[in-house]
């Protein structure tokens, strides 16, 4: 079965009730030819899911949130569970982002844990893995990506997984990896995938790409062999860039 890809829309801490117009008109410009190349995924703040859902999904965008907590109910100030974001219409829940990481603190294992309540509350987890640049020019990239996927993918996941490959200085940076850097780390994610899941199920994850992903970079970076998608940061604020994005699979 070749993998659907998939491109999905992370807007962090932005967006106002106003902001789903720009929702509407990605669902208006998400035509029935495009559908049948790529799915398309909206991540807004949790505070706009429920606003989102009548919107989005009549025009068959989905929709998922940037984090949840690893319990499923309980004394947690502030917190919000994956089963209260499948209530309120996502149907994905990024976790383990690099900001989330580096601001909170978020470890492996409780990157694990938290994939694994999304998958619990029937929602599909979308596990960020990737290396500072520190790392990176220390030539320990490939190790750190591996170890972050050994850390946290939940090893008997009860159903589907995206992980996605965000070197962390790509990030809002307008950099980006080489193609073949991508191609060398999306191969190597796949074979780490397989090693912590094994009986072939890496062939069925999607790998997306994130970083810095614009217009003029999609039809490069989306054409790389492993890359299943992208996960798009500023450039999702926007439905002209987004779709923009979406058409590189047209
Ligand atoms: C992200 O934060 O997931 C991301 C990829 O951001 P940007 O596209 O802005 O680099």
């Amino acid at each position: 079965m070749p993998r659907r890809p998939l491109v999905a829309g992370n807007w962090k801490m932005n967006g106002f009730i106003a902001s789903l117009a720009e929702v509407a008109a990605m669902a208006t410009a998400y035509d029935a030819a495009l559908k049948r190349k790529v799915e398309l995924i909206i991540c807004p703040p949790a505070t706009l899911i429920g606003l989102a859902l009548e919107v989005a999904t009549q025009g068959g965008v989905g929709l998922g949130a940037q984090d949840c907590h690893l319990s499923e109910s309980g004394a947690h100030t502030g917190d919000i569970s994956a089963k209260m974001l499948k209530d309120v219409g996502a149907s994905y829940v990024i976790v383990g982002h690099s900001e989330r990481r580096a601001e909170h603190g978020e470890t492996d294992r409780i990157v694990q844990a938290k994939a694994a309540a999304a998958l619990c509350a029937g929602l599909t987890p979308i596990v960020c893995v990737g290396e500072t640049r520190a790392e990176r020019e220390a030539g320990a990239a490939l190790s750190i990506v591996g170890r972050q996927i050994e850390g946290s993918l939940p090893a008997d996941a009860p159903g589907t997984i995206v992980v996605a490959y965000e070197p962390v200085w790509a990030i809002g940076t307008g950099l980006t990896p080489t193609p073949a850097d991508v191609a060398e780390m999306h191969k190597f994610a796949r074979e780490q995938i397989e090693a912590r899941l094994g009986g072939g199920k890496s062939e069925s994850i999607r790998i997306l790409y994130g970083g810095s992903v614009k217009p003029a970079n999609a039809p490069e970076l989306m054409a790389v062999e492993n890359v299943d998608g992208a996960l798009v940061g500023g450039a999702s604020l926007k439905a002209i860039d987004f779709m923009a994005i979406a058409e590189a699979y047209r």
